[in-house]
């Protein structure tokens, strides 16, 4: 491909429909931006404890073609993914908003193989297999996913825990006294 060659950029649209068949296997440029609410990625809404006005992202996508030594030049997206969804905080148990602000660098490769063989240590960017039937829908709601804390919480300070976790911690604490497997152990190492 000329380097120098002008590629006319194409906008994709901002339909979530249409985000499920992208062809990125034309030699052009994309670029795009537009607003995913929660209920347009059903396994996000399912991770979520209620949705408010509001929630939801804004994405930004671009493309481009990046010299490449010794090889075609690389196609590159660049992801942007903005915006808000609510989960059960796991302190108190209440509703907690989740803001998200992520930037993502991928490298589109043709073929299953060309990713398996892209270098796993380049933390910068990861290989998207690319078709003429792209589903760009379902790679932001992975992002989405992928994003979310492991254990999502208020702000330190925010809230306190909820009854029934206290409940439960002092259960804990009164079995520990009882038969801790810890101290049986300590007790076996002793006895043996
Ligand atoms: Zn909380």
């Amino acid at each position: 491909m000329n380097r120098n060659q002008v590629l006319p950029q194409v906008q994709l649209s901002a339909e979530p429909a249409a985000l499920k068949k992208v062809d990125f296997c034309a030699p052009q440029p994309y670029k795009g931006a537009g607003f995913l609410s929660i209920s347009d990625l059903p396994r996000v809404l399912e991770e979520a404890s209620s949705v408010n006005p509001g929630d939801g992202f804004d994405w930004q996508i671009e493309t481009h073609f990046e010299d490449s030594p010794g090889s075609e030049p690389r196609q590159i997206l660049q992801l942007g993914l903005h915006g808000r969804l609510h989960v059960i905080c796991q302190r108190c148990l209440q509703d907690c908003a989740i803001n998200l602000d992520d930037q993502r660098r991928f490298v589109l490769v043709q073929t299953e193989a060309a990713a398996d063989d892209y270098p796993i240590e380049d933390e910068d960017q990861e290989p998207l297999v690319i078709s003429q039937h792209f589903n760009l829908l379902e790679t932001m709601e992975d992002e989405v996913l992928l994003s979310l804390p492991l254990i999502p919480k208020h702000p330190e300070g925010f809230c306190e825990p909820h009854a029934t976790i206290f409940g439960i911690e002092d259960e804990e604490e009164g079995s520990e006294e009882r038969e801790n497997p810890f101290n049986v152990l300590k007790n076996m190492k002793k006895n043996s």
